[in-house]
């Protein structure tokens, strides 16, 4: 790969070890000073990659700490700077103690994600790849940090590269063509180049679904849930925060906010967003939670909506439930079962999706869990093969439009130039994924994502 922009002149230093205690604290160096600055702390330095024990020092050659000093030189480093760990003791008194020592001898302090904003820079890791380093240090399951090794090992940058090559090869013969257009030969006409756009539309819809996968399995499922008083939500919720050991945690807030519950079912994240209220609009200061509960609806992946199955639905949940699944999938979930007589299950006769559960006793929260695990595409079978974002999910849908349009015009001939630069703007939302074409501000609020150290 190649740099991208000219590296930072600057030594940065920052504990990478989680803040806390530790058996082992690592400093980490990057930078053209970062071997001189490690020298003045712990003496003569080993040859690179080799560990050697060392006394810790600060600048007026008191001891700190001992421990193993590695170093890498560039551009065979993580950063592609000059880079030194010092292992030391997992304290944060002294570890920090360590970075004192380091900003004195004329390292500043890292800020968060900016070493591996540094090995984008230098051309060591594509954006999605740095991304991926987050999301395996986040990964709240064994199947997320797995789906985030592939991507940092670059699976998915790979297939974006690669559809990037095809669409590159297109954009050159349909360009091409248009430049020779006045001769007889009708370039457009050919039959492989369609053929090669249609397997280049294909590969792009099967890469936006896994991708789809790999965004679920890192930022969850948003799944609204929704019914009128004492249906059984909280009753729900409590029993799903039993499935897997969830962790609930209570976003907190007045009743005027949205109330977000995030739980883990069976490896699943998914954050319940709480519609309670909605139906109060006299209140001035209550319409702001309204709206506020319609924002997170609107980015939400499912509605489940809750009644008791002895009344059914009422009119206002019909119409209610019709606004909430305007344009995404809903389900009914029939509650209170064990009073009603009616079976736990999925009910194959009703018009949309319908679970008949009684939320007390737990009964049928598995075919719950279950179907939610089928919805995001997360069934045993069918592993994720690598983590995705919001932001890569959003260019991957905007690449495969553009490639659609310019299908469509080259059906055209007279369209031909349209096709041209739908094809060019198809390959630019590629780039943003891997960072070809993302614009610097964008690119400074992914990195601040980050935690300091990585
Ligand atoms: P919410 O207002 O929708 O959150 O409803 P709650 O979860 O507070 O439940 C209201 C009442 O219904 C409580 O007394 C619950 O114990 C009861 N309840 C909830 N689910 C069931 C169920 O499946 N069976 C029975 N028998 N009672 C239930």
């Amino acid at each position: 790969m190649n740099p991208r922009r000219r590296p930072p002149g600057d030594t940065i230093a920052a504990v990478a070890t989680a803040p806390g205690r530790g058996g082992v604290g690592v400093l980490r160096l990057s930078g053209p000073a970062a071997f001189e600055i490690a020298a003045a702390l712990t003496g003569e330095l080993p040859s690179p990659r080799t560990a050697a024990l060392r006394t810790f020092r600060d600048a007026d050659g008191e001891a700190l700490d001992r421990g193993l000093v590695l170093c890498f030189t560039a551009p065979a480093s993580f950063t592609g700077e000059d880079v030194v760990e010092l292992q030391g003791h997992g304290s944060a008194a002294a570890l920090d103690g360590l970075l004192r020592a380091a900003c004195v001898l004329g390292a500043r302090v890292a800020r968060p994600g900016e070493f591996s904003e540094r090995a984008f820079v230098n051309g060591k890791l594509d954006l999605a790849q740095a991304e991926a380093i987050i999301d395996l240090v986040d990964a709240g399951s064994a199947r997320a940090a797995k789906a985030a090794f592939q991507s940092l090992e670059g699976r998915f940058s790979t297939r974006i590269t690669t559809l990037a090559e095809g669409l590159v090869a297109a954009r050159v013969f349909v360009e091409g063509a248009l430049d020779f257009s006045d001769e007889d030969i009708d370039w457009l006409a050919d039959a492989g180049l369609h053929d090669r756009l249609a397997a280049l539309d294909h590969a792009l819809v099967q890469l936006l679904a896994d991708a789809q996968r790999g965004r679920v399995l890192q930022q969850g499922l948003r799944v609204v849930l929704s019914g009128a008083p004492n249906v059984g939500k909280s009753t729900l919720l409590n029993q799903l925060a039993g499935v897997d050991a969830a962790i609930v945690t209570e976003v907190p807030g007045t009743t005027r906010d949205v109330l977000r519950e995030h739980l883990t079912l069976d490896g699943l994240p998914v954050t319940l967003i709480d519609t309670a209220g909605l139906r109060d609009t006299d209140d001035a200061i209550e319409a702001e939670g309204i709206r506020r509960a319609w924002k997170a609806i609107e980015s939400a992946d499912l509605v489940w909506f809750l009644f008791d199955d002895r009344q059914g639905m009422s009119a206002d949940d019909a119409a209610l439930l019709a606004r909430l699944g305007d344009d995404r999938p809903c389900w009914r979930l029939a509650n209170k079962v064990d009073l009603s007589g009616g079976e736990p299950g999925w009910r194959a006769d009703a018009a949309l999706p319908t679970l008949g559960l009684a939320a007390k006793s737990g009964q049928g929260i598995p075919e719950l869990v279950t179907a939610l695990h089928r919805h995001a595409g997360l069934t045993g079978s069918e592993e994720p093969l690598f983590t995705a974002r919001t932001r890569h999910v959003d260019a991957l849908r905007r690449a495969a439009e553009h490639l659609a349009r310019a299908r469509d015009h080259l059906g055209q001939q007279a369209f031909a130039e349209l096709a041209a630069e739908e094809l060019r703007l198809s390959h630019d939302a590629l780039g943003e994924i891997t960072g070809r074409f993302t614009q610097e501000d964008l690119l400074g609020r992914i990195f601040a994502g980050f935690c300091i150290g990585k």
